[in-house]
């Protein structure tokens, strides 16, 4: 499944802010969530959807409603900025969250919490996190995702780079993954470069 950047000049001014080391936290949470919201937009073009009548206020109108349910999950702590500008457009939808942790010497991920809405089995699931970095936090929760019965699943980032796209993709071949941007690579402790600094900090003002 090729990796979607959605690029769009309101995506595109609103993460130049969001990179910027002078925009301080209540900016950064506030782009983060528009940009969430932006995001989701355009991963869920091809969402089931069916035909249905209604009445307008004149007369009958031919349209569409969404056939199965929305789950997205935030990867904690920075998914969590996503998921609430996501929800804001999405009220239906229902959240779940993955807990993990970097450790800083493997760089691997370390899970602490994990809780999903029962019904995430037959739903459209959105994992969300701003960094798609080395990948290990993304394939570790598809990873649980999937062994909890998830068969249809997305991932939203908003900044990625070629390793962390190159080995999801390797170990989830399927799951589309919808970028705002593609950035150069990793630093030698896995922060994206130029990429935007610790998302989670930035977000919890930490
Ligand atoms: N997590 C972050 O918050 N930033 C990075 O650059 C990589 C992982």
């Amino acid at each position: 499944m090729p990796c979607q950047i959605v690029t769009h000049p309101l995506i595109a001014a609103k993460l130049t802010r969001l990179r910027d080391r002078t925009t301080l936290t209540p900016e950064f949470r506030r782009l983060l969530q528009e940009i969430g919201a932006l995001l989701a937009y355009e991963a869920l073009r091809e969402y089931p959807i069916r035909p249905v009548e209604v009445l307008s206020p004149l007369k009958e109108a031919s349209g569409v409603e969404m056939i199965r349910p929305l789950v997205f999950i935030p990867i904690l702590r920075a998914g969590l900025g996503l998921a609430e500008g996501i929800q804001r457009i999405f009220p239906e939808s229902a959240i779940g969250h993955v807990g993990l942790t970097r450790n800083e010497v493997t760089l691997e991920p370390e899970p602490y919490y994990f809780k999903i809405p029962q019904h995430s089995g037959e739903a459209e699931v959105v994992l969300v996190d701003p960094m798609l970095a080395t990948g290990n936090s993304a394939v570790a929760a598809a990873n649980q995702l999937k062994a909890q019965g998830v068969k249809s699943l997305r991932l939203i980032c908003v900044v990625g780079c070629p390793q962390g796209v190159v080995h999801f993709e390797q170990v989830h071949p399927e799951i589309p993954i919808i970028l705002a941007a593609l950035d150069e690579g990793l630093d030698s402790h896995g922060y994206i470069l130029p990429g935007l600094g610790d998302a989670g900090d930035r977000y919890c003002g930490t």
